[in-house]
């Protein structure tokens, strides 16, 4: 079966305003990120210095960053989905050194695939007067599109850089650009075209 993928619109140019801007670095934990980790997302490590990149500039303009931790128990029913991955307190559950969150930085331990369930992230964002989330991380069609999706159905504006973002395979990166930018209004960018001011 072949299926032919619909175009992505990918916007150019797309200023923040850093006051209501909030990145979300979503997972990029060891267990997902580094070549020793158990659930290793082998196009991860490239999105790395992009997302550095990413935060270093967020940082300087005053947008707030948030960066997403999956956090499991050591029974977690998705193990039965999944090898057993980012177990609460764990090496592999730690953000990967060279992303590591400044002294002060919200981090937010997720339950599942979506960041806003069960976890305070949406009243952060509330109280810091966010509108737009730019989300970044891994894996695309999973903590990605389901965090993406879920700050859209609560009227977050969503910006999704593509090349800040890793999948398993393609047709999964082409599924999440896809539901993003279609289904949720989101816009689809690359890193270099986001301007914070
Ligand atoms: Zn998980």
């Amino acid at each position: 079966m072949t299926v032919e993928v619909p175009e992505v619109q990918i916007s150019e140019h797309v200023e923040l305003p850093a006051a209501r801007t909030a990145l979300l670095v979503v997972d990029m934990q060891n267990d997902f990120v580094h070549p020793e980790g158990s659930l290793f997302v082998p196009d991860a490590p490239k999105t790395v210095p992009i997302i550095r990149n990413l935060i270093e500039r967020a940082r300087e303009a005053g947008a707030r960053v948030v960066f997403t931790q999956d956090w499991h128990q050591p029974d977690d029913p998705e193990f039965a989905i999944w090898p057993r991955h980012a177990v609460a307190g764990s090496w592999g559950a730690e953000v990967v050194a060279e992303l590591e969150p400044l002294p002060g930085e919200t981090r937010i331990h997720k339950l599942r695939y979506d960041a806003f369930y069960g976890t305070p992230l949406e009243h952060l964002l509330r109280l810091w007067r966010i509108e737009k989330v730019v989300v970044v991380g891994t894996v695309a069609n999973i903590c990605v599109l389901h965090t993406a999706g879920s700050a859209a159905l609560r009227w977050f504006e969503v910006v999704l850089p593509a090349d800040g973002v890793s999948a398993l395979t393609p047709f999964d990166m082409q599924a999440a650009l896809r539901q993003v930018g279609f289904l949720y209004h989101g816009k689809i960018t690359n890193s270099q075209g986001l301007v914070f001011t």
